[in-house]
């Protein structure tokens, strides 16, 4: 079907004349709209899709074009979308059904049409497959190209739409399939975009391809009752039709007939036959709105005059015009005691509101100036949707709201080997999954696959993903979970867990310890055993036992001795108030491992403090704790005579300053200011871009100290840097903490001996 050759219609043949007229049937709606004129554009694409698809012919007979032209023409008239939809619609097909390509698209139209056109080929081919992996797979694609742009939606329900409109020439058995997958996908995905009259229609053409004896028999039932409720709508409408023109009002009233979906649905859920069904229809009053009166008050005025003539039932007002529905849908509904004793329905609505009940947001649009530009109108749409759907309505938590909770808040959407679906945060491991499975499975959980490839417990998922958990009986949880579980569910169960194993070790550490006094034959107490965790830097006995089972703690077999020392109770005191209060903000202690360390090296040149008692010695910093000017501390001489500066909170100085008390100097900071003291501090946080660079400029700018090593290490999405440099004293690194910790991002930050 060539139309290289078209002088006049005339010379058209019949299938030719159908296409033009189509096509000069949606530039008219086009050119109706309030949207720029863009009829060049439009016209290119018609063309071009034309002639891609020419000599191809659908099911029914009919040229193939004259289907995106029906989609264009819904996506125009009744979705109220302008020229990149159009264009989109036009060329829906084009990439799926002939040989040009997406990139041919992007080379003629743009890349926003390629874009839509590529979305759409994407999700096209049904959403569920034949298994539950195809229907993840097709969610994904859903899904994805959903968050691109809303527009590849809402063209994909006018696919379907007339696809639904025109489905009586296909196969049953693909009637059947199609219309099921419309009621369950495209259906409440157009209630949720609030375009009202088209889910109306979906499901009314599903049901009748799903249920056609049903749909026959409810429709039959409407026919034959309709003469009397006209009557019925007649008796009710004469009182109040006078009431409001005398009111000078401009309005329209109907008697709006349920949609044989709807009646079927409520004979099902309510078990109830078609004549017990009360509501077959409700009175709509559609009034322009006045200048200068807002609409609702009009509103309030109508119910009013109607509230004058009939009773009201009080118990079912729903005033939608103060508070719009979710989807945008207002209005203001009544029910009141017609004059034949029943009850009927009243909607009161303004022109605008009932063409947003109709179209949905769509027709905001018409309520705008011209010449519109698509793409920032369509923003401020999906602006508004959005923010409706980040609040979403916690009765209609079906699965449409899980979609677009996904969509739109910071929610991800898994999916299980066998294609259940999982809804988890945004940010959510492989580790939380498994969680969100069964504890046991998190508990036992050694690695993950992702879509079928093999992951760490740490990968982040992505929505769509589809998850598989690897299992492995002898897995017990480890600490580093912590890092990479994001979820409030899966991180108490972790910590349950450790805590539990923990005090399991602990219990066992007990054991060995009461075995080692039994040996020494000292009477088990727990006096001795705070003694005893005290003199191996524990200030908590459960710490202790804990490091004993795991053989950190090695026991000198000499207990009694240790006991036995000069030990008395305010030593104690003081060493663990000095263990608390040294701690400082989020420090761990040094650990106390083994008895080189007890010795520090030392660089005899740097002299840093000044002491009162033994001016002529040479000292040294401890590398255990690294004192600056400001810290309480001590100096203990060494056997080569010199003086080793300790931290007095430090538990390596306690010990020696319990075994040799008599080598303990009491030290005192030089006042000059000149001296620049190691310090080094740990920082942790999330590791995210900036947050580095902004750590080094608080540190050598806001403060001017020299930093001497940066040691920044990032694992699973977490960073933990130690920074080392020259301090003056105390006052620097509390101000430096202080200004760190403000970092967006930074969790703790903290001196560290090392
Ligand atoms: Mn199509």
């Amino acid at each position: 079907m060539s139309d290289d050759n078209k002088t006049g219609l005339e010379e058209m043949s019949p299938d030719e004349k159908l296409i033009r007229a189509e096509f000069d049937a949606l530039l008219q709606d086009y050119l109706n709209s309030n949207h720029r004129r863009k009829v060049e554009l439009i016209t290119k694409a018609f063309e071009f899709a034309n002639q891609a698809h020419a000599g191809v012919k659908r099911r029914s007979g009919e040229p193939y074009i004259l289907h995106p032209l029906a989609v264009a023409r819904i996506v125009c008239k009744e979705m109220g979308l302008g020229s990149t939809s159009i264009c989109s619609a036009l060329l829906h097909d084009v990439v799926e059904d002939t040989e040009y390509t997406v990139e041919d698209i992007n080379n003629m139209f743009g890349p926003k049409i390629a874009q839509i056109v590529d979305g759409l080929t994407k999700i096209s081919g049904g959403i569920f497959g034949e298994q539950a992996s195809a229907q993840a797979e097709n969610f994904r694609k859903l899904l994805l190209t959903m968050s691109d742009d809303i527009r590849v939606i809402l063209i994909k329900i006018a696919d379907r739409l007339h696809n639904m409109r025109t489905l009586g020439s296909l196969l049953p058995a693909k009637q059947f399939k199609i219309a099921g997958e419309t009621l369950y996908l495209y259906a409440p995905m157009a209630h949720r975009l609030g375009l009202f009259s088209i889910k109306t229609e979906l499901e009314d053409l599903s049901f009748k391809y799903e249920h056609p004896q049903e749909y026959a028999y409810i429709q039959e039932r409407l026919e034959a009752t309709e003469a009397n409720r006209n009557a019925l709508f007649e008796r009710f409408a004469i009182p109040v039709d006078r009431k409001l023109q005398s009111m000078g009002l401009k309005y329209e009233m109907r008697a709006r007939v349920k949609s044989a979906y709807s009646i079927w649905s409520k004979m099902q859920t309510k078990g109830i036959s078609f004549d017990e069904i009360y509501d077959l229809y409700a009175v709509r009053v559609i009034f322009e709105a006045q200048q200068g009166v807002d609409e609702k008050t009009q509103c309030w005025e109508i119910y009013s005059a109607i509230t004058d003539i009939y009773r009201i039932r009080p118990d079912r007002i729903r005033d939608w015009v103060s508070r719009p529905k979710a989807n945008g849908y207002q209005a203001l509904h009544l029910t009141v005691m017609g004059p034949d004793g029943q009850w009927v329905e009243i909607q009161i609505r303004s022109r605008r509101m009932d063409d947003i009940a109709e179209k949905g947001f769509a027709a905001h649009w018409k309520y705008k100036e011209h010449n519109i530009e698509e793409d920032t109108e369509l923003d401020k749409w999906l602006h508004t949707i959005t923010e409706i759907l980040e609040n979403p309505n916690p009765n209609a938590l079906d699965f449409l709201d899980t979609i677009k909770l996904n969509l739109f808040s910071a929610e991800i959407f898994v999916f299980t080997p066998k294609g259940d679906i999982k809804t988890l945060p945004q940010g959510a491991t492989a580790l939380d999954f498994a969680y969100a499975l069964h504890t046991n499975i998190g508990n036992k959980c050694i690695g993950a696959k992702v879509n079928h490839r093999l992951v760490p417990l740490s990968h982040p998922l992505a929505s769509g993903d589809q998850v598989e958990i690897l299992t492995s009986r002898s897995q017990e949880p480890q600490p580093e979970w912590l890092n990479f579980v994001t979820t409030a569910k899966a991180r108490a169960k972790v910590d349950y867990a450790l805590k539990r194993s923990r005090r399991e070790a602990a219990r066992e550490g007990e054991q060995k310890v009461v075995e080692l006094f039994k040996n020494a034959d000292i009477e088990p107490n727990t006096n001795d055993f705070d003694k005893l965790s005290l003199y191996y830097g524990f200030p908590k006995r459960e710490d202790f036992f804990y490091s004993v089972e795991k053989g950190e703690t090695v026991l000198s077999e000499s207990i009694k001795k240790i006991l036995k020392e000069k030990t008395d109770n305010r030593f104690f005191k003081y060493l663990k108030q000095a263990l608390g209060v040294g701690k400082g903000p989020l420090v761990d202690l040094p650990p106390v491992e083994d008895e080189a360390k007890e010795m520090p090296h030392y660089d005899k040149k740097r002299p840093y403090v000044l002491r009162e008692e033994a001016l002529n010695r040479n000292y040294v910093i401890a590398d255990c704790c690294k004192p600056i000017p400001g810290d309480d501390a001590l100096g203990f001489i060494n056997d080569d005579g010199n003086v080793v500066v300790h931290k007095r909170s430090c538990p390596i100085a306690m010990r020696l300053k319990s075994s040799f008390g008599e080598r303990i100097l009491s030290t005192e900071w030089s006042s000059h200011k000149t001296a620049s003291f190691e310090a080094t501090l740990e920082v942790k946080g999330i590791d995210s871009l900036g947050v580095l660079s902004t750590i080094a400029k608080i540190i050598s700018e806001d403060f001017n100290v020299n930093i001497q090593r940066l040691l920044i290490e990032a694992k699973d999405g977490m960073f933990e840097g130690k920074i080392k440099m020259k301090v003056h004293d105390v006052e620097d690194i509390q101000k430096m903490c202080v200004r760190l910790s403000k970092i967006k991002n930074i969790k703790s930050v903290g001196r560290v001996a090392e």
